[in-house]
């Protein structure tokens, strides 16, 4: 019953050839790597888990810390700042070589589970972390050269309460993904106010302190790839020709049944992460939907085994897109050692226009504050520092209402400041930096005074 036949030569044989070719300047890829191929008997074996049914909350917890404990060179934990309306926690973690080091690597966001009774998105997601890192571990040196140049952000269940109790929305009985701010609507399950919810502003937390060249969010059930906008009226996105690259990249992967959309064209809906992440990051934000075919039973088996192979592409993909330095920005310089930078922007964006209770119908508005920091520590002070571009997509939701088929952007620096590690800033400089751009900013003056006494 496999929609795509394992017996197929591999795609990573692919992807290891594209890795052989990508001239990444200073990160050299190991000769040996087409070593990194699987044997087909590997393949067959299963999950890299071993699991053969779904997870607990506590199975996921346990295999979380486990992951660290056992690879704290790899991977370290996140906890993330909200507890769930019951009081859970909801965590994840962070995958790369020399993970502790604040070297500015690009990174991927990988979530699962916006929808609690969605198991085989949180299954896939926290399959392809532990494959990553025994990857890693043993070795591979194409994982380790992808691990050396970004970095992965894996929260397999970001919905946790409602994953408890096996069910879509959250505690509230809000789906969280109608909750985002960016376009929402009063509908009966998007919640009292945009980012009402604790689960909802976990990922704004998430989304909003690292810079997330791509960020991929798990569901089921639908064979589909989907990136923004989530309504007609708000047009194509000024990035449509990268997302639609990688949407589809990412679709024909999974198998042919997959298709490739803007997500208004699948339903319009609005409030989805998604929308938010790519108006106000632009880093590459996609929802993939797994699903069997038509007619298949949906089991762990045809949901998680079944389909894992061809996920763990899927993500390495993404990863490989992550890593390319056409989809970043970089802000580079020598600063003094032991200091800290930051870059931060903040801005107003929009809901739908909707019945306020004054009476009026219009928009609300709520402010997104970006803003990620980077330790310089390396001896003499110089930085390369993998940024989204400073330049942000005009979204479709105005202040006096929806303006769709927008195709320009702010001019909106990124406002960098050199500081002391007790926040004592010594230097501001606004950066403007474009997709695949890099700038270079002088640090001279923060450098001077960081090695001057102090009073
Ligand atoms: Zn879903």
């Amino acid at each position: 019953m496999r929609r795509t036949d394992r017996s197929r030569p591999s795609r990573r044989t692919v992807l290891l050839a594209a890795a052989a070719v990508l001239a990444v300047p200073a990160v050299a890829v190991p000769a040996a790597v087409g070593a990194a191929e699987p044997s087909p008997s590997a393949a067959a074996a299963g999950l890299p888990s071993g699991n053969t049914a779904y997870r607990t909350l506590a199975d996921y917890e346990a295999d979380l810390a486990e992951l660290v404990a056992d690879h704290p060179d790899l991977v370290k934990p996140i906890t993330l700042p909200y507890p769930t309306t019951s009081g859970r926690t909801v965590r994840g973690v962070e995958i790369s070589t020399n993970v502790d080091a604040d070297d500015g690597k690009p990174v991927f966001v990988d979530v699962g589970m916006h929808h609690g009774n969605e198991f085989p998105s949180g299954e896939l997601t926290m399959e392809f972390a532990i494959d990553l890192v025994e990857r890693a571990a043993a070795g591979d040196p194409y994982v380790t050269g992808l691990l050396g140049r970004a970095r992965v952000v894996v929260v397999p269940v970001v919905n946790v309460d409602g994953f408890v109790r096996a069910r879509r929305q959250t505690d509230t009985n809000t789906d969280m993904n109608r909750n985002y701010g960016m376009g929402w609507l009063p509908i009966t399950t998007g919640g009292a106010a945009p980012w009402s919810e604790p689960e909802t502003r976990n990922m704004e937390w998430l989304l909003s302190t690292r810079q997330a060249v791509v960020f991929n969010t798990q569901h089921t059930c639908i064979q589909v790839v989907l990136y923004p906008p989530l309504q007609l009226e708000a047009g194509p996105a000024q990035d449509v020709d990268r997302l639609h690259a990688l949407a589809s990249e990412v679709a024909s992967i999974y198998g042919p049944g997959y298709d490739a959309l803007p997500s208004a064209e699948d339903y319009e809906t609005t409030g989805e992460a998604i929308d938010w992440a790519y108006y106000a990051t632009r880093g590459l934000a996609l929802t993939t939907e797994t699903c069997p075919d038509a007619g298949v039973e949906r089991t762990y088996q045809t949901q998680v085994l079944d389909v894992y192979d061809e996920h763990r592409e899927a993500m390495l993909t993404m990863l490989e897109t992550a890593a390319d330095p056409a989809q970043y920005a970089v802000i580079a310089g020598k600063g003094p050692k032991g200091a800290v930078l930051r870059i931060t922007k903040a801005f107003d964006m929009y809901t739908s226009p909707y019945l306020q209770p004054d009476g009026s119908t219009r928009p609300s508005s709520f402010t997104s504050t970006l803003t990620s920091d980077l330790d310089v520590d390396s001896r003499n002070g110089k930085f390369e520092w993998a940024v989204n571009p400073s330049y942000r997509p005009i979204p479709a939701y105005q202040e006096d209402g929806i303006h769709g088929f927008q195709t320009g952007f702010y001019e909106e620096p990124w406002i960098l400041t050199c500081e002391r590690p007790d926040g004592t800033v010594l230097q501001t400089v606004p950066v403007n930096v474009d997709l695949g751009e890099r700038v270079t900013v002088d640090l001279e003056e923060c450098r001077r005074e960081f090695h001057q006494a102090r009073p």
